[in-house]
């Protein structure tokens, strides 16, 4: 059961974070206006929903976290989500995520290794954007069966960038992956498939990511 209401308090607080987002470098209206419109509490137990407009992750259960709204901003810029574009994210989480790239106009595909995580953000996103595709498995091997994809955005610290992820992208297609650097943080790459075996790959900037992790727990 879903207690899902949205009142002037809650619009108040998105409207002050919409302005935060500029300040920070956010300038894609399809982000900004996407990121207006999805209630962020919703993505929220009931009782923490008054911190949902604070730029800060926060947890979600299973040890993971909402990545806070200018990391959501940012990855969702630099994917430039195009109408109808098909979209591969590794790591639902709350669905937050998918739920901003579905009103920017993706075709979403989403997965999740925690069934507890996937189980919740499937009944939620359901109700919210039905048009996502929600999927439990390991990102690391993506969805072949629905490749090949125009963006894959990966919302987990990686090692390096995973082969089954590249190959699954359309050449001319790009991925968003943080990946980790040498200090315990990630460095955020925009790779763009050049060729079927060629990449090239962008750097932008420094970020703070729960690991991306090989073995599906059971929970
Ligand atoms: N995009 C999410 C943020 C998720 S945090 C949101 O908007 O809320 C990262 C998520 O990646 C966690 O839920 C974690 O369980 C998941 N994850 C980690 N490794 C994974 C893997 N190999 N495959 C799929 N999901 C993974």
């Amino acid at each position: 059961v879903m207690d899902m209401e949205d009142n002037f308090q809650f619009q108040g607080q998105r409207r002050k974070m919409i302005q935060e987002l500029k300040t920070k470098g956010i300038y894609d209206d399809n982000v900004l206006n996407a990121m207006g419109l999805v209630p962020r509490h919703f993505f929220f137990e009931p009782m923490f929903r008054q911190y949902a407009y604070e730029d800060r992750p926060f947890s979600i259960g299973g040890g993971q976290t909402i990545s806070q709204p200018s990391t959501v901003a940012c990855q969702s810029q630099l994917l430039e989500v195009k109408q109808r574009c098909k979209v591969l994210e590794i790591g639902t989480g709350s669905g937050y995520q998918a739920a901003i790239l579905d009103k920017m106009g993706a075709k979403v595909y989403t997965i999740e290794r925690i069934r507890e995580l996937y189980v919740k953000a499937k009944a939620l996103l359901e109700v919210l954007s039905p048009k996502v595709k929600c999927y439990f498995g390991d990102g690391y091997k993506g969805i072949v069966s629905y490749a090949p994809y125009d963006r894959i955005i990966v919302t987990a610290a990686a090692p390096s960038i995973p082969e089954q992820l590249f190959q699954q992208l359309k050449v001319g297609g790009k991925m968003i992956i943080p990946v980790d650097d040498h200090e315990n943080k990630q460095i955020m790459l925009v790779v763009d498939k050049v060729s079927e075996t060629e990449m090239r790959t962008t750097e932008h900037g420094s970020f703070s990511f729960v690991p991306m992790l090989e073995n599906i727990k059971e929970r």
